[in-house]
């Protein structure tokens, strides 16, 4: 007896376009144009799908959005770092997606157990040392960079950075708050200058013998060696004997208040696919994530390393403890 009104609800449906003109996506990103723009247009000469955005930092862009609330007209949010995406998430302009694609593409740890968020290239952050005075077999973990023999030869870029954050709240998670602690103000003890404002900085310091170590995601250091390749610094793996190495990811998801939130979870579920996650990580020398898609040659020349297993939640959830930590620890 039903039939007859189900019928009347399919066939006004049907009458009802399931997309418009407008079924573009609007994207707000903290990931830098250069990096995103090739790959929109080619999701737009495949699909047909416009693709509007802005970039910015991670920052103001979150506070766009809060501020905007329903009326935003932003679809979704890209931004880099765990703790960022994960700062989205609380701050709750983010949707829950559920897509087993993106279930598929992006492995458990590199994701928001609840679906707001998705990783979409890994970074490593990592150790970084000068080959004229380090003997790679002198270097094992984060840890070890606290003890004394490290005295006046570590260089750090400043706590403020969310990438020291991230990591910081990883070796929370892992020691507790009162171990991590004493490691970070071992790496205090031990610096050799102030803290850089930047990765390449840090870097050119150990290049230039100011100190001899330092701590790096791995595309600036890919990047300093396009530019001077027989540049006197070594890549090292930390804490392969441990717990890994400490890897974060950029990432990205649908808001809550998304004008299209399907066009939305498309062009996410694309941009962890097979088809796009190769150029998606080349073009900032990072790592796929997508366990099917190869790292380019620059970055696999770097070696397979073991990666931390942790989920890169956890950066998020234990931010604020490790701002706090680092406080009180000295590291500025
Ligand atoms: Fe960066």
């Amino acid at each position: 007896m039903f039939r007859p009104i189900l019928s009347a609800v399919l066939a006004g449906a049907l009458l009802v376009p399931t997309y418009t003109l407008a079924d573009e996506v609007v994207v707000y990103s903290a990931r830098n144009e250069h990096l995103i723009k090739p790959l929109f247009d080619r999701y737009t000469a495949e699909t047909g799908v416009p693709i509007k955005y802005i970039t910015d930092k991670a920052g103001p862009l979150l506070q766009r959005l809060r501020a905007e609330g329903k009326r935003t007209p932003a679809d979704l949010l890209i931004t880099v770092d765990a703790g960022n995406l994960w700062h989205a998430a609380e701050s709750g302009v983010l949707a829950e997606v559920d897509s087993a694609a993106l279930a598929a593409n992006v492995p458990a740890n590199l994701r928001d157990p609840a679906g707001r968020w998705f990783g979409l290239s890994e970074r490593a952050r990592t150790i970084v040392y000068s080959t004229e005075r380090v003997q790679p077999t002198d270097l094992s973990s984060y840890e070890d960079l606290a003890q004394p023999k490290w005295k006046g030869r570590l260089c750090l870029r400043t706590s403020k950075k969310v990438y020291n954050q991230s990591l910081v709240a990883t070796l929370i998670a892992r020691h507790g708050e009162t171990q991590a602690e004493q490691i970070v103000r071992g790496w205090v003890d031990n610096l050799a200058a102030a803290p850089f404002s930047n990765d390449t900085k840090a870097m050119q310091a150990v290049e230039a013998g100011q100190c001899d170590v330092t701590i790096v995601n791995t595309y600036y250091f890919g990047r300093l060696q396009k530019q001077q390749p027989n540049i006197k610094l070594g890549l090292f793996w930390a804490n392969q004997d441990s717990s890994g190495t400490h890897i974060n990811v950029s990432g990205a998801g649908v808001t809550r208040h998304a004008k299209h939130p399907e066009a939305a979870r498309k062009l996410l579920e694309w941009l962890s696919s097979e088809a796009a996650q190769g150029e998606f990580a080349a073009r900032n020398m990072e790592f796929p994530v997508n366990p099917k898609v190869a790292a380019d040659e620059v970055v696999s020349a770097w070696g397979g390393f073991k990666a931390d297993e942790l989920n890169v939640n956890e950066a998020g959830r234990l931010q604020s403890a490790a701002i706090r930590l680092m406080d009180r620890a000295g590291y500025r």
